[in-house]
């Protein structure tokens, strides 16, 4: 639970126009600046030498870790401090990691198939987090991996439990997280772990679930990519920070070796949007280049509604980037969700003393294919 600035002044001198209000002891002016300030964690409450026990034993229960963390070889695990993302972000991804056992016929292989396991997925690549040995392995078979022994492992100060039935696992998962976070309960401060066995039909839809809620390492006895892939993807979109959205470098990218008659595409610096189209023009058999304006990482219809998508600020990069000097095509594709800015874009471009016909392109990446295809007859 978080008290809102104006809850914590109701405890300060200031509410209560006692003696030593606003004294600025705390280095704020008043008690309400100070309190904001608490409220929002850039100040510590022992900064007001006036404030109430009641008051500083709230916020020392309030700053006790819920979870923690569990650091192996590198790999963090745990640390989490809210029940849903949204309230402020995950911290730590959920590892995933893969048991092999000497004594199982094909382990070298499966070991081979773990330390080639490699996915590149928003510009973030990533590999099997952890590999747990039964048994002894050559250490040059294990190069490159991050590599536990079993015995190790389950010595480890995390709470393991076998998935041998999901109502049960789901329910120790979300009742450990819940005494953790709400409670903060110290019985449940350990990071939790699910072994899962087999290949079962609906292994992705149990780990998936897990990943959601609220495991925070999972480990497989058997290598299956497809699973693994699948599972990456979804932690990935689970533990990027809200805050923060994915954003690449504003820049103007390059497709296919393009020259100066090539297609020019436009979008914004968010990474899902740029993947998208990216892979698109990557995948066509034609040159084109990709001007990638700054958004602050937001989509282009989100970038244009907050105004980090102007027409001005096109004018303005494209100046900047000395773009019409570049290139002898005059005809650049915007996304189809930005048509009602062509003439406003057009206009300004104008003004800057460049000259580009703003041409309206597809609403969504995946028939650009077929734009392109009809464009270019
Ligand atoms: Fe108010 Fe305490 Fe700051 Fe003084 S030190 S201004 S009483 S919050």
């Amino acid at each position: 639970m978080e008290l809102s600035g104006l809850q914590i002044f109701k405890y300060l001198p200031g509410a209560k126009k006692a003696e030593n209000s606003n004294c600025k002891k705390c280095g704020c002016p008043t008690c309400m600046a100070f309190a904001l300030k608490l409220a929002k964690k850039q100040v510590e409450i022992s900064s007001c030498p006036y404030a109430p026990e009641d008051l500083k034993e709230f916020f020392a229960m309030n700053s006790k870790q819920p979870q923690n963390t569990v650091e192996i070889n590198g790999l963090k695990i745990g640390g989490e401090n809210v029940l849903y993302r949204h309230e402020k972000t995950f911290v730590n991804k959920t590892a995933i990691a893969i048991l092999i056992d000497t004594l199982e016929k094909g382990w070298q292989e499966k070991l081979e198939r773990v330390r080639n396991f490699e996915i590149t997925r928003v510009s973030e690549t990533m590999k099997i987090d952890l590999v747990i040995l039964k048994g002894t392995v050559p250490t040059e078979l294990t190069e490159g991996l991050n590599v536990i022994a079993y015995e190790e492992f389950i010595s480890l100060p995390i709470e393991i439990i076998e998935d041998t039935d999901f109502k049960s696992t789901r329910e120790t998962l979300i009742d450990t997280r819940t005494r953790a976070i709400n409670e903060k309960d110290e019985n449940f401060a350990k990071p939790v772990c699910v072994i899962m066995h087999g290949q079962g039909d609906d292994l992705c839809a149990r780990a998936s679930f897990y990943i959601c809620k609220y495991t925070n390492m999972l480990v497989f006895d058997e290598m299956n990519e497809a699973l693994i892939s699948t599972l990456m993807t979804l932690r990935q979109n689970i533990f990027t920070d809200p805050q923060k959205p994915l954003q690449v470098e504003a820049k103007i990218y390059e497709f296919n070796n393009p020259d100066e008659n090539s297609l020019i595409f436009m979008t914004t610096n968010f990474a899902l949007t740029f993947f998208a189209v990216a892979n698109e023009l990557e995948s066509l058999n034609v040159p084109s280049y990709l001007i990638v304006t700054p958004a602050d990482g937001m989509s282009v219809l989100t970038a244009w509604s907050a105004e980090k998508f102007t027409a001005q600020m096109v004018a303005k990069i494209l100046k900047k980037w000395d773009f019409a000097n570049k290139v002898k095509n005059r005809k650049i594709i915007i996304p189809g969700l930005l048509a009602h800015m062509k003439d406003e874009l057009e206009e300004e471009i104008r003004n800057t003393g460049d000259n580009f016909e703003i041409v309206v392109g597809t609403v969504e990446a995946y028939a650009i294919s077929d734009f392109v295809k009809d464009y270019v007859k």
